[in-house]
């Protein structure tokens, strides 16, 4: 019998975090400032940015794509991995929560690397498929409404090289995939992208249990 997915817990949560979460400062104040948000549940995990940064190291990715910002930490994380000539293209459709992003990008001498575009996320991948072209990036991260996850993986899928890597966040969505597959409209949505990514022959794949569930993606 294989050991189990340890579920992390918050003993386990803080041990990861006071052992090896390496947040600056500026992520922290970000942090902070998010949680005192309505919407902080919206906010990254901590560790789950750490792990991102590492994933964009790895793959030597200089050219990275966000469809979700909210106030900008998982930005943050990609943007500081990136190369000093590297670019991070963000899409959200709040200017306002965006506003925050760009304060701490800017706090942290990141914000020369990100573009953002408001406006709704299918139009701006659309055109970057034109203006950029496919295969321009080598790292995405999708984390927004999860009713349009499916078009954002599509067109992430098309605009990262292969090798480059898709990222999908909230898959587990609290759970419910496996155990209230039809408590609402998103959950099913997800379940769905979970049981159609894990047949895609485009791509090499791995769920992991982070956090909420995030899909790593990678083109073959
Ligand atoms: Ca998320």
């Amino acid at each position: 019998m294989t050991r189990k997915t340890i579920g992390s817990g918050d003993v386990l949560d803080a041990y990861i975090e006071e052992t090896t979460l390496r947040e600056t400062p500026v992520l922290r104040r970000l942090r902070e400032e998010t949680e005192r948000h309505p919407r902080s549940r919206m906010l990254l995990n901590p560790v789950q940015g750490q792990f991102m940064a590492l994933l964009v190291k790895a793959i030597g990715a200089k050219r990275a794509l966000e469809v979700g910002t909210f106030t900008g930490y998982s930005a943050l994380c990609v943007a500081a991995a990136l190369p000093s000539d590297g670019k991070l293209v963000c899409c959200d459709i709040d200017a306002g929560l965006t506003a925050i992003a760009r304060r701490y990008w800017a706090e942290a001498g990141l914000a020369g690397k990100i573009d953002l575009h408001i406006g709704p996320a299918t139009e701006t991948l659309a055109a970057l498929l034109v203006s950029a072209g496919p295969a321009s990036f080598d790292f995405a991260f999708i984390d927004a409404d999860k009713a349009n996850y499916d078009t954002y993986f599509e067109l992430s899928l098309e605009l990262v090289r292969p090798g480059g890597l898709v990222l999908c966040d909230n898959v587990l969505r609290n759970g419910w995939v496996a155990t209230d597959p039809e408590v609402d409209r998103e959950t099913g949505i997800l379940r769905a992208l979970n049981e159609k990514l894990g047949r895609d022959e485009r791509i090499d794949v791995s769920l992991l249990p982070i956090a909420d569930g995030v899909t790593i993606c990678r083109k073959r």
